[in-house]
């Protein structure tokens, strides 16, 4: 690990160690979730002027008009993605700065992941790199149609909030598998679908805040 990358004072080890410990407090019982965080340099996914504060729980901004998700949804909702150890092909929706997909490729063995802001992937690809996180692939598309040709998948993990899922991306889950979203409008809220023989189950979870999935793409 170069030096930015292992960081000091607010940046170091330790001050990480204290953000794994209060999302332990919180609730996070996976520990593979946890080791994970524990080691990803979390400072590195934002701006040099903010880098002090990553390790807050917090939603920081990215740039764009985006948000880095806090600490706690980052853990929460690769969580609940992470029922099942064999989790093969992931895809995310709302690549932002790459943290939840730096996260993402612990949990599983193939990460896709698509941005609609090219700008904002260009960056994100550089420092995905940097990193040397090698098992995902990045693409600038709008996310909302998936990615058919590399599904289905295990779990599909939405980072921004919308009113439905449209069919195309519940088709690419794969039967047993399921995908994990922010649904609703003024008011949002964690979801879970489960895709099953029969058809899908949805389950609604705690109260969340996301930056809204939009349509098309951003070249520059
Ligand atoms: N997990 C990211 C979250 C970034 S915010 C992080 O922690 O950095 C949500 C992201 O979703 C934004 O970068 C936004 O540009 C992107 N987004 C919104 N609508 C999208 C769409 N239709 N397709 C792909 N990405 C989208």
């Amino acid at each position: 690990m170069n030096v930015r990358h292992s960081g000091i004072g607010m940046t170091s080890q330790r001050t990480r160690m204290r953000m794994i410990e209060r999302l332990r407090a919180q609730g996070i019982a996976d520990e593979v979730i946890l080791s994970a965080m524990g080691t990803i340099p979390r400072h590195i996914f934002v701006e040099e002027a903010l880098a002090s504060r990553a390790y807050e729980d917090v939603a920081l901004p990215i740039n764009y008009g985006q948000t880095i998700s806090s600490p706690w949804i980052v853990a929460r909702m690769s969580e609940l993605l992470h029922v099942t150890s064999n989790l093969e092909k992931v895809l995310e929706i709302g690549t932002g700065c790459g943290y939840q997909t730096a996260v993402l490729a612990k949990i599983a063995q193939k990460v896709y992941s698509i941005e609609r802001i090219g700008p904002l992937l260009t960056r994100t690809r550089v420092r995905l790199q940097e990193l040397q996180i090698r098992n995902i692939y990045l693409k600038h598309a709008d996310g909302l149609l998936g990615l058919a040709e590399a599904g289905p998948f295990d779990g599909i993990i939405m980072t921004a909030v919308t009113t439905h899922v449209p069919t195309t991306l519940l088709e690419q889950i794969v039967v047993g598998g399921r995908m994990v979203f922010p649904k609703g409008t003024q008011k949002q809220n964690l979801c879970v679908i489960e895709r099953n023989s029969q058809g899908y189950t949805e389950t609604v979870l705690e109260e969340v805040n996301f930056v809204p999935m939009l349509a098309g793409v951003i070249k520059k």
